[in-house]
């Protein structure tokens, strides 16, 4: 055992590692930006072709088929923290939030009565029900490149068995893991701007890991926009991707947070630290833009510190099943499910 674990990280080259990191971030925008803002919430439009591309683009994360990522996403959002969510941490606890749930007989099918929208391409269908299939083609891939540069570019140091567990099984571990987080931790970590029926939590740090998709309690709040990040400090990684494949014509329609959330999320617990933003923003203009950052970014860190000690607006008496977000909760098999900028899933 001990052998073959020597002889497994003898295997790692400079080459292989960060193919792995490349390949955990151009799929965790496929998780973020395709399974999660295009196929459960259509926060923005593509055409038919297109919309086949993205799903094969998302089958590499080896996270079953958007159809069934799709319905249990939107399951989610119905019935955050409350008995009937999959994988609540306040409910099942966090290893069953983080990786129970996904290995459960019983969250293996996809409801498809629940995303009509989807099931009418068989394309997508079809996907989503030989959901092994892209994935094999992917590790193949890896297989092959490797070999390719082996043979081609010796100096690289790497082969194909190296490129399928680097590239394949240590990135997509790692990237389930990273997402996982966002059902687990980012119900537990972080703060609560706006007054949401469940525990959902904005994180700097699972922003990061998951290019945006931190600003949970955003998301909670409001899902049909295609930003989770609502104010220009907090780093949104996916949508930036998405408004440049905007400008290639692949996709197109990215909705924005209205103004009224935005209004709601200046009078919520955060609301310090952005007048302190404006405040410095005021202060300093006429300066260049590099010099009235700085002191804006300081005055944001010293407001959401004191914001940080303030009483959070928590829902006090466990989760709810049932939501009330100013009447824009659409049920799944409502009309306008897959459409419309104050639709919510
Ligand atoms: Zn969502
Ligand atoms: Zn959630």
């Amino acid at each position: 055992m001990v052998t073959a674990v020597t002889q497994w990280m003898e295997g790692v080259s400079a080459f292989a590692a960060w193919a792995a990191v490349f390949l955990y971030f151009i799929r965790m925008f496929a998780v973020t930006g395709i399974h999660h803002r295009y196929f459960s919430h259509k926060t923005y439009s593509t055409s038919r072709a297109g919309q086949f591309f993205l799903a094969l683009w998302a089958g590499t994360t080896v996270q079953r088929g958007s159809l069934w990522w799709a319905y249990h996403h939107r399951h989610h959002h119905q019935h955050s923290d409350g008995p009937e969510d999959a994988h609540s941490p306040h409910v099942h606890g966090f290893l069953w939030s983080h990786i129970g749930w996904i290995t459960s007989r019983r969250n293996f099918p996809t409801d498809y009565s629940k995303i009509k929208d989807l099931q009418k391409f068989p394309e997508l269908v079809w996907l989503n029900r030989f959901d092994l299939v892209v994935p094999i083609l992917f590790a193949f891939s890896m297989l092959g490149l490797g070999a390719l540069l082996e043979r081609y570019a010796p100096g690289l140091g790497t082969n194909a068995w190296q490129m399928l567990v680097w590239g394949f099984f240590v990135s997509t571990t790692a990237l389930f893991h990273g997402t996982a987080c966002i059902n687990s931790m980012a119900h537990l970590m972080g703060k609560r701007r706006f007054k949401t029926d469940d525990d959902s939590r904005n994180s700097f740090i699972l922003a990061i890991i998951c290019l945006g998709e931190g600003w949970h309690n955003n998301h909670h709040r409001y899902q049909s926009c295609t930003r989770n990040g609502f104010y220009w400090w907090e780093i949104d990684p996916t949508y930036y991707g998405l408004k440049l494949l905007s400008y290639t014509g692949l996709i197109w329609g990215l909705k924005s947070v209205p103004q009224s959330i935005l209004d709601e999320g200046m009078h919520a617990d955060h609301h310090r630290s952005i007048e302190a933003a404006a405040r410095s923003a005021d202060l300093n203009a006429g300066t260049s833009s590099l010099r009235a950052m700085l002191p804006t970014a300081a005055a944001i860190a010293v407001a959401t510190a004191t914001a940080a000690q303030a009483d959070l607006p928590k829902k006090a008496d466990g989760p709810a099943i049932h939501k009330d977000l100013s009447g824009e909760m659409v049920k799944p098999n409502a009309p306008g499910v897959t459409s419309g900028q104050n639709t919510i899933i």
